[in-house]
């Protein structure tokens, strides 16, 4: 059966073309819809929800930030079969796992370093994507560039 919605969680680095790309690909051979999400992670969460300031004008520029950086995307990738494009607030792992469910996806594609050691321990996007995930996942592999 081949896929018929696939879902592409970018991060907006320069890192995100391999996986735009790998996504892109499946999309075409297999005729399937392609949606793309990013979302911005609340501050106070980084911070441990335990701040003595007022964090929503940075927060407002992040996620300004972010919808530039996605339409500096769509420009890139004019020919991005984009079925949805969002932007939302909250944890990626969540936030992917309710989109793919909402929008019946049947695949989800995110970008994975293959990391070892301590970083291993501490986890990835694609290692908490792929826990409990409502369809298959496909980590694109993302090589580190030579300095
Ligand atoms: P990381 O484990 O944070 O290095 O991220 C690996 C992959 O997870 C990225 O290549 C993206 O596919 C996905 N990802 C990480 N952060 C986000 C985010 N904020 N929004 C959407 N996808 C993300």
């Amino acid at each position: 059966m081949p896929y018929q919605h696939i879902l592409v969680a970018v991060d907006l680095t320069e890192e995100c073309d391999p996986v735009i790309k790998r996504a892109r690909e499946l999309a075409v051979s297999n005729g399937a819809k392609l949606s793309l999400v990013h979302i911005v992670e609340p501050m106070a969460m980084a911070f441990g929800g335990d701040v003595p300031m007022d964090l929503s004008q940075l927060q407002q520029q992040q996620f300004d930030q972010a919808k530039e950086r996605l339409e500096t995307l769509k420009v890139k990738y004019p020919d991005l079969v984009v079925g949805d494009c969002h932007l939302t607030y909250g944890q990626p792992r969540q936030e992917i796992h309710n989109l793919a469910k909402k929008s019946e996806c049947d695949l989800v594609v995110v970008g994975s370093h293959g990391r070892h050691g301590l970083a291993l321990l501490l986890g990835s996007t694609a290692n908490d994507v792929l826990h409990g995930a409502p369809c298959d996942v496909l980590a694109v592999r993302l090589v580190k560039r030579a300095e």
